[in-house]
């Protein structure tokens, strides 16, 4: 079962999270279809929203976005207060080789930005972004914690591909002190994580989210919840519906006049939805 774990370390202020969640990052593969290096990437900033979503509350979603001048260009996973997430790359077929042991995710992306958009709910939306340190995600995301949300954050992040493309292993963990830490925690913890084995490789040994934090700081860790994790996208026509209406009366109208059917594939689940030429004028007719 995939899960996402909270905690703190035992009598420390230290927040500390972990995922794992190689079944929904498999499924994203199979609906996207993507190559190894896109999987990779997929994966990562799946984890890496399951992670930052720890600190949602009720009703509220957060949405990473990675824009870069690589071939894989897009990268976007969203994510909500209950853990139900969705992702889409817009290269899925993309396969870099490695770079060492790893899948070369940064070449794949690229040059750009981590663009971190929060839904607070109510139509409340808080935008921002930081310029891409290396495009590897993980040290991306501890980038913008660290400079945007001013959290000294640490962030592993791994994806084991398999030769024949499944995910065996995707997920990560989040290691965050407070303004209160002890510095001699902080240096014990920095010492600590530039030890660490990668995320992935914790996994692929069939460790828990819970195992993988114990094992990360080497301190005892007090649960502050677990859930478990989903794959789910939350489009209807509905949505459609209104995605179109933005598009302006004079794009639906050259709509019409094509003549056809308009279809269209939801970006994250790639359920396909129809218009018919009678729902497009009714639509004109209304705006
Ligand atoms: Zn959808």
């Amino acid at each position: 079962m995939d899960e996402t774990i909270k905690g703190i370390i035992k009598d420390e202020n230290v927040l500390v999270t972990a995922t794992v969640c190689t079944e929904t990052v498999e499924y994203a593969r199979r609906i996207h279809d993507t190559w190894p290096t896109a999987t990779a990437a997929m994966g990562r900033i799946i984890a890496g929203a399951i992670l930052l979503a720890s600190t949602l509350k009720e009703g509220q979603k957060i949405m990473l976005q990675v824009k870069g001048d690589g071939p894989l260009k897009e990268v976007v996973a969203e994510c909500d207060w209950l853990y139900r997430v969705r992702a889409y790359v817009k290269r899925p077929h993309i396969y870099m080789g490695l770079k060492g042991e790893k899948i070369d995710v940064g070449r794949a992306v690229g040059k750009g930005f981590l663009n971190v958009i929060r839904d607070l709910g109510l139509r409340e939306y808080y935008q921002s972004s930081v310029e891409l340190q290396t495009g590897e995600i993980a040290t991306d995301i501890a980038y913008y914690l660290n400079v945007s949300e001013q959290i000294p954050s640490a962030v592993s992040l791994g994806v084991f591909v398999e030769t024949d493309n499944s995910v065996r292993a995707a997920g990560g963990f989040m290691i965050q002190t407070m303004p209160e830490t002890k510095i001699e925690i902080v240096e014990y913890l920095e010492r600590k994580l530039s030890e660490a084995q990668p995320a992935s490789s914790m996994i692929l040994n069939g460790m828990t989210s819970l195992q993988m934090l114990e094992e990360a700081v080497g301190l005892p860790i007090e649960v502050i919840h677990i859930a478990e994790i989903k794959y789910y996208c939350s489009c209807t026509k509905e949505r459609v519906i209104n995605a179109i209406i933005t598009l302006g009366r004079d794009e639906i109208k050259k709509m019409i006049e094509k003549g056809k059917t308009v279809n269209v594939e939801c970006y994250f689940c790639k359920k396909k939805y129809k218009l018919s030429i009678e729902e497009l004028r009714n639509l004109l007719r209304e705006l």
